[in-house]
């Protein structure tokens, strides 16, 4: 007889219960080793102490668990379809029946003598209490194994394998596969945080011995999965602090004072308050790399241009990127307007510009006879040769991820100060992951003057009444508005039908002899500027567009806002739409019309009509839709939580952060012994998407 000697590694095969037949079948679902099995957790927990005995059984409606044997059953034909019943006997003490309509299918898994739990809503039925449509539960023959634990793991199954089989195996091993784990975490640092060593943390994950172990086991993989992350984060900081040179660029009370005589107003408290954060950064011979969350309309084109100017005071050049050509005209113009009769020289790089013309500016940057550049994301990624790059600008960042820092010709040795802005509040648990390197600046608050706008959940029997108050307000008080359309397919081919059948209708219909437009991203970027450039000077009254006026459009007059399809817009959209209007000297009016909607968008709907603070919005958002759904973290490029979910564990996460950026701060290369295990899980978990390069 040979000695099996347990080890983490062993083929799960080799292991009691499993065998070659069973082995294969939990490699569908990952299997492979002992040590998988004991990561493999439950994914809720059966809980056996609400489970009663026969006699303790009440008809009060609420749900009961029995357990008993399986003894007989039977199926006939009833008008309801073919009815199953199924009796138990409880312990010698009488019998329950289970019944269930047009489900025979699970009578496959019944068997004369085998143990199960039946919870459901109890009625007595002489001689039998009886259930309908309970929940059926498989227990080990043994009714000292399943029946003697307060808590029965459930998992994730696959064909051909039960719960009762997945638990007799864990059983077995967790007393001598357990003991094998490694901790990760230095024993000083488990007690110090209240986590339960791994050892502990194992078997508990799998049968807890009580509620308040269960949550401490729990706890204790978020917490980890999430500091390792954080580990991560915090060193990627630490790294671009130590590698990343850029020129400081100082201010003084002279350049402060030129930069503010050309804003037209006084800054508000929230705008001062980032831009001593971003004046700060730029100082210092670190490269800034920030975000600036501020929610629409609250003013963070004119942060980005005190950051330009210093920039550009300091002998340096600035870009500023935008997401979409009529963004980046718009800032153009707005720019352009600020620094009338300065030095400052500014040119635009767009798609579409002649070879000549765009040579010419290209010139006039290399030289640095051009200080600022403005345009589209898409254009100036593509190389452009700086003379001395100081400061890059992105203007509504919605793509999240790490800040892949662009690959940039700054003419120079010194990397430049990156600030990056979004008007899509991210919540902040999500903004701590996925933008978990960027120091991050909140702008709340509206400037002075910004109107309240009062929105509306409608159906289409208001279509009338809103068309009638559109067209009064516009030909009455001379305002604008938008009619937003959603795209009947998001491809590069959509259908402009449906915004054309909304022109039609308007035109002939609700709106006769108003002057209508029309802007969706099939137009040339030379029709959409003039469709603007119109509807600014006020010579289109009603604009009808697809999302193309979703960011950042910036026209006062526009006060009244229509949304058809509304259910088909995010939450994050809808606010972005809405940010639109409200933003000169009149209240703003939105509709939202929707048609069959669906529970989700019933309940994003109502959270819109409701809240107009981003931020609360989007936490709304986040809790409807759930972190996987809207920031998933596979999408940018980070491996899956395992077991972390940033809605339910933010507190954890918030916890995980700090103590990480202490850790790191104390060891900054993670070099001391105790740390060695944990280095090594960071970087095998995130070296590679971190870009972390060799630490320490
Ligand atoms: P967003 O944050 O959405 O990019 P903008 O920068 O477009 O917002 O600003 C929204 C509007 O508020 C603009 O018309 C801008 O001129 C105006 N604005 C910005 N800051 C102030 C301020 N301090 N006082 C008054 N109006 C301001
Ligand atoms: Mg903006």
């Amino acid at each position: 007889m040979s000695v099996e000697i347990p080890d983490l590694r062993s083929q799960v095969q080799y292991l009691k219960g499993v065998g070659t037949q069973r082995a294969e079948i939990l490699k569908r679902i990952g299997i492979h080793r002992a040590v998988d099995l004991l990561f493999y957790f439950p994914r809720d927990y059966q809980d056996m102490t609400e489970r009663r005995d026969i006699d303790q059984l009440k008809e009060d409606n609420n749900l009961q668990t029995v357990v008993g044997v399986i003894e007989e059953w039977d199926t006939r034909s009833t008008r309801r379809g073919q009815l199953l019943s199924l009796a138990i006997n409880c312990q010698d003490k009488g019998y329950v029946k289970g019944l269930w309509f047009k489900m025979s299918f699970i009578m496959r898994d019944f068997a004369r003598g085998r143990r199960v739990m039946l919870t459901g809503k109890p009625k007595y039925d002489h001689p039998f209490w009886t259930m309908m449509h309970p929940q059926i539960t498989y227990l080990a023959d043994n009714e000292n194994e399943d029946e003697a634990e307060p808590y029965l793991p459930i998992y994730s199954l696959t064909e051909g394998l039960k719960q009762f089989h997945l638990r007799k195996i864990l059983r077995n091993m967790l007393p001598i596969y357990a003991p094998l784990l490694d901790e990760v975490f230095p024993e000083s640092f488990l007690a110090e945080h209240k986590l339960l060593p791994i050892r502990e943390a194992i078997p508990a994950i799998h049968f807890p011995p009580d509620k308040a172990t269960m949550i401490w086991a729990k706890r204790r993989f978020v917490y980890q999965e999430l500091f390792v992350l954080q580990l991560g984060l915090a060193v990627r900081r630490l790294q671009h602090r130590t590698h990343l040179k850029s020129s400081p660029l100082p201010i003084d009370q002279k350049i402060d004072v030129r930069i503010r005589q050309r804003f037209p107003f006084t800054l508000t408290k929230a705008q001062e308050r980032v831009i001593k954060e971003i004046v700060n950064d730029m100082s210092h011979p670190v490269p800034m790399n920030r975000l600036l969350q501020g929610d629409v309309g609250s003013g963070k084109t004119v942060v980005a241009v005190y950051a330009m100017l210093l920039a550009v005071a300091n002998g340096h050049q600035a870009v500023f990127m935008a997401p979409t050509e009529v963004l980046a005209r718009q800032h153009l113009r707005t720019l352009t307007r600020m620094l009338e009769n300065s030095q400052v020289k500014i040119v635009p790089l767009f798609g579409g510009q002649k070879p000549s013309e765009r040579a010419g500016i290209l010139q006039e940057i290399a030289t640095g006879s051009a200080q600022i550049v403005v345009g589209t994301q898409a254009i100036i990624y593509n190389e452009i040769p700086f003379q001395k790059l100081g400061l890059v600008v992105i203007d509504e960042q919605h793509k999240f991820g790490v800040l892949q820092r662009a690959v940039l010709k700054t003419g120079g040795k010194f990397d430049p100060h990156y600030l990056v802005m979004t008007a899509t509040p991210i919540p902040r648990s999500i903004t701590m992951t996925l933008f978990g390197d960027l120091d991050v600046s909140i702008m709340n608050g509206m400037p002075p003057g910004r109107q309240k706008v009062t929105t509306y959940l409608a159906g289409p029997e208001r279509r009338a009444a809103w068309w009638d108050f559109v067209a009064r307000k516009v030909t009455e008080e001379g305002w604008q508005g938008y009619v937003v359309v959603p795209l009947v397919e998001e491809s590069e081919n959509f259908d402009v039908r449906s915004l054309q059948e909304v022109y039609e209708q308007l035109s002939t219909r609700f709106l006769q002899g108003i002057r209508l437009g029309m802007i969706h991203g099939r137009m040339s970027a030379v029709d959409k500027e003039k469709m603007m450039f119109d509807f600014r000077t006020g010579e289109i009254q009603i604009l009808i567009a697809t999302t193309v006026i979703e960011v950042g459009v910036d026209v006062p007059n526009a006060n009244l806002l229509t949304i058809e399809s509304a259910e088909r817009f995010g939450l994050s959209q809808l606010h972005q739409l809405r940010g639109r209007i409200g933003r000169g000297s009149n209240p703003g009016y939105c509709t939202v019309f929707c048609n069959a909607v669906t529970e989700e968008s019933q309940k994003r709907l109502q959270a819109f009509v409701k809240l107009s603070d981003g931020f609360k919005l989007s936490e709304k958002d986040f809790e409807i839709r759930g972190a996987g759904d809207l920031f998933g973290t596979q999408q940018h490029g980070m491996p899956p939580f395992r077991v972390a979910n940033l809605v339910r564990d933010k507190e954890i996460l918030y916890e995980a952060r700090q103590d990480a950026t202490n850790m790191v701060l104390a060891d900054p290369g993670l070099a001391q012994p105790e740390h060695a295990k944990l280095r090594r899980q960071m970087l095998g978990r995130y070296g590679t998407v971190l870009n972390l390069g060799d630490v320490g």
